[in-house]
């Protein structure tokens, strides 16, 4: 084992391995193939209209944009603000996503002309770039770079953060999300298909079973969680230990 693997390993300790936690989901709801998109341009202007709010909100909102014929990087980059706030307005957040939709499409308009272009640069210099853009975070900036420009980077969200917390019995909202992203990139291989199908076992699970309120019982992860298992044999679930390595 590599000094990195053996300090990776360490920092992770008690966290079941990610290919049992994907492999047992998977079994549990199959081949999922989330995140629809016809193209680039759909796919990373759902995923800023997906921010805080849920998918189904988001396909209101992109149909709105389908039928104005303004469901691409040009379409959003030359449309008036005012007007993509009324088209998105089922999203939610209208205001401030409509000029995170339009400074973003404007800015990789303008300067590459096209998201092939744009994508066509490595991973790295992609992220940064997009971090650097108005109300673009992690989790906003890799699920653009896994399901628009199709490279491998795992994308963490609040269920895999709740999931892992519990799972592992320690508070994963005090890991970073580099570290939860380490753990999953390197327990899994880099894998574009596989990790899209990952985050999306992971979406399954937050809706149906790991909610704000969990419902273990009938949880795929049921056997492996230490807050599922707690409950299965009728012990406390335990307190979630805040862990600060
Ligand atoms: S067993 Fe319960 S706490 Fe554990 S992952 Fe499933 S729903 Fe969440």
């Amino acid at each position: 084992m590599t000094g990195q693997a053996a300090g990776s390993a360490a920092r992770h300790k008690g966290w079941p391995k990610p290919a049992l936690l994907y492999n047992t989901m998977r079994k549990r709801f199959g081949f999922l193939d989330w995140w629809p998109g016809e193209t680039k341009d759909e796919v990373l202007i759902g995923a800023i209209l997906t921010q805080q709010t849920s998918w189904k909100n988001v396909e209101k909102a992109i149909a709105n944009l389908k039928n104005a014929g303004a469901i691409s990087l040009r379409g959003i980059a030359r449309m008036r603000k005012d007007r993509i706030e009324a088209l998105i307005r089922p999203s939610g957040f209208y205001r401030q996503k409509a000029k995170r939709l339009k400074e973003t499409c404007a800015y990789i308009y303008r300067n590459y002309g096209s998201l092939d272009k744009f994508f066509s640069r490595d991973k790295e210099a992609l992220r940064e770039e997009l971090l650097g853009l108005n109300g673009i975070g992690n989790e906003t900036a890799d699920s653009i770079i896994l399901y628009a420009a199709e490279k491998p980077v795992f994308v963490i969200d609040e269920y895999t953060r709740r999931v892992m917390g519990r799972v592992s019995g320690i508070y994963a909202g005090n890991k970073s999300y580099e570290e939860i992203q380490d753990f999953f990139e390197k327990g899994l291989e880099r894998d574009v298909a596989l990790y899209k199908e990952a985050h999306a076992q992971f979406v399954e699970l937050g809706k149906n079973y790991c909610r704000a309120k969990p419902l273990c019982a009938g949880c795929p992860l049921e056997k492996i969680c230490l807050y599922g298992s707690k409950i299965r044999i009728g012990t406390r679930p335990p307190r979630t230990r805040k862990h600060n390595a």
